[in-house]
Parts: structure tokens; C-alpha cells; sequence
């Protein structure tokens, strides 16, 4: 949106550099987007490979402007982790899904596992614990069909803090997973001293797992060793057949990716289930 606002902003572009003042424009779009409801949840199916029965979800943000194209997350979370804004997001994000589940499951539906993503910023703030629980007594929803994404890098910001709000979460009977792993620095060995229940494999690692070896012997690995911590391992960004058949090869227990769909809107999700 550089240079649409006309010789208008000429006076603050002098003293504040455009990106500053997109990032001040954008904000003030977030903002009002969470005031106009024009967030949105689309959920990419997770599949048990040993079955192919859909066993779950992951719920992904979306943002429908009233005009306009919608907008990917990777286009607005960064800003709204520098802002703070996450927070009051990934709130609704969670309510949001929390009643997702709660309606799936009176719909009859066979039980999916929702998985959502928490940032950094969500972790740190405040009493996410506290929040959960409210969620999950006020939505009706089955806390062991809550599962809560985290990145490896999140975590690493403060181990301690996250082992800890980690505990209460599983104790809750939440599920915890760790988001993106290996882009990060953290080793398994760490990740022991953690009640998480999976690793999620980055999608840079699946992308060419049939053709480079480094990456073959990164993701055969890491579910190696996943396994013998009682992990289990979910491949995301599956494209193809051959990728699938290498990860089924190599045991890793659940898959989401185009492969098998990309993230739909709820109504999707029940055809899916109901064609299946
Ligand atoms: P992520 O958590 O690693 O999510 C996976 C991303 O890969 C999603 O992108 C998904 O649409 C995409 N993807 C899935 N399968 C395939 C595939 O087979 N091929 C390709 N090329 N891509 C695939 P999306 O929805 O654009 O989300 C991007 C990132 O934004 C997410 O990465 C996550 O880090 C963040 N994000 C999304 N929703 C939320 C949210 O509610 N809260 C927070 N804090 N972050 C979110
Ligand atoms: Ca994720
Ligand atoms: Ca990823
Ligand atoms: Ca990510």
C-alpha cells in the first residue's frame, strides 16, 4: 500500500519512515477488523496414515476485509505480534474453535482433535491457562480434543515459563505440540524435560523428501527418535503420493497437506468427513 496515500502523508513520511507508517495503517486495520468480525477460521484436515481416517484439524486464520481479496496470516501475524494485538486475536481464534469442536461433536460427527496455534506473544502475556480452562468450561468443548501448536522457537524463548504453563495445560487434558520442528535450535534431548504429546515437521523438510537425502535422513530421524520419547510425529505440507509413501515407510503417524486438502472453511470439513 506504499505510495496510495497521496502527497497527504508527505508531512509524516519525513519523519517516520513509510514502512513505519504502513505498519501504523495496519494496525489500525487489524484493529478494526477484530471490531467488524472479519476474522476467519479455515481448517486443514490431519489424517492417521496407518488408517487414513481424518482424526483432526488445524484451525488457520484468515482475514475477509468486507472489501477485497482475504488475507493470509503470514500477512498480518507478524504485525500483530509486534503490536500486542495477537493477544486479543489468538483469543478469539481459540473461543472460536473451542466452539467449533463443541458443534462438531453435537452435529454427530466422529471426534476430530482441534489443534490451534499459539504465538510467543500468547504465552507470555497472561494467564493462558486461566483462559483455557474459562473456554473450555464456558464452550462445552472436550479439552482432550484441544490440542495447542506451539514453534520450537516460541518455546525456546523461555523454556522455563513453558514447561511450566505446559504442565498445567496437560494436566488439564490438553494436547501440546510442537509447531515447525527443526527450523529451530532446540534438540530433543531438551524437548524431553516438555509434556508434549507431538512434533510437527516443518514443511520444508517434507517438500523434498523423496529427492534429497539430507532431508530424508532428517525427517527418518526425527520420528525415530520422536518414537522412542513416546512422541507422535505429524508430517505437514504433503503434496504427493511418493511424499506420503516415504512417511508411511518410515512410520510417521499423521499427515495434513494439499494432498489430501487444503484448509477449508467448517462446511468443508463436514463434506469431507460425510464423503470419506
Ligand atoms: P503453520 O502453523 O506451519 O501452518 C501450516 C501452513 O502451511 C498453513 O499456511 C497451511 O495452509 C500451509 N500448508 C498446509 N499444507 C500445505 C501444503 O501441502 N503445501 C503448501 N505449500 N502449504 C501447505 P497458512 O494457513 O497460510 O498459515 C501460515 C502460518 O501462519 C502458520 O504456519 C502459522 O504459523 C500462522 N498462523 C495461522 N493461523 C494462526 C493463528 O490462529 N494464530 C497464530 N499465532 N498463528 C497462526
Ligand atoms: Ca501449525
Ligand atoms: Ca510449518
Ligand atoms: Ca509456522
Amino acid at each position: 500500500a506504499k505510495g496510495d496515500g497521496g502527497n497527504k502523508y508527505q508531512f509524516y513520511a519525513n519523519s517516520m519512515s513509510l514502512d513505519a507508517l504502513d505498519s501504523l495503517r495496519m494496525e489500525g486495520a487489524l484493529r478494526r477488523a477484530l471490531e467488524r468480525d472479519e476474522f476467519r477460521l479455515y481448517y486443514q484436515p490431519q489424517v492417521d496414515i496407518a488408517t487414513g481416517a481424518v482424526i483432526g484439524v488445524e484451525a488457520l486464520l484468515r482475514w475477509q476485509p468486507q472489501l477485497g481479496p482475504m488475507i493470509a496470516p503470514d500477512d498480518f501475524i507478524p504485525l500483530a505480534e509486534q503490536t500486542g494485538l495477537i493477544v486479543p486475536i489468538g483469543d478469539w481464534v481459540l473461543a472460536t474453535a473451542c466452539a467449533q469442536q463443541k458443534s462438531w461433536r453435537d452435529a454427530g460427527l466422529p471426534p476430530l482433535t482441534v489443534s490451534v496455534n499459539l504465538s510467543a506473544r500468547q504465552f507470555q502475556h497472561r494467564d493462558l491457562v486461566g483462559l483455557v480452562a474459562r473456554l473450555v468450561r464456558d464452550t462445552g468443548c472436550d479439552a482432550s480434543s484441544l490440542a495447542l501448536e506451539i514453534t520450537e522457537t516460541a518455546v525456546m524463548e523461555n523454556p522455563q515459563a513453558a514447561v511450566a504453563i505446559f504442565r498445567q495445560l496437560s494436566k488439564m487434558g490438553v494436547r501440546l505440540a510442537i509447531d515447525d520442528f527443526g527450523t529451530g535450535y532446540s534438540s530433543l534431548a531438551y524437548l524431553k524435560r516438555f509434556p508434549i504429546d507431538s512434533l510437527k515437521i516443518d514443511r520444508s523438510f517434507v517438500r523434498d523428501i523423496t529427492d534429497d537425502t539430507d532431508d530424508a535422513a532428517i525427517v527418518h530421524s526425527v520420528i525415530a527418535l520422536a518414537h522412542s520419547m513416546k512422541l507422535k510425529v505429524v508430517a505437514e505440507g504433503v503434496e504427493d503420493a511418493r511424499q506420503l509413501q516415504f512417511l508411511r515407510e518410515h512410520g510417521c503417524d499423521q499427515m495434513q497437506g494439499y494432498y489430501i486438502s487444503k484448509p477449508v472453511p467448517p462446511a468443508g470439513i463436514e463434506s469431507l468427513l460425510q464423503n470419506r
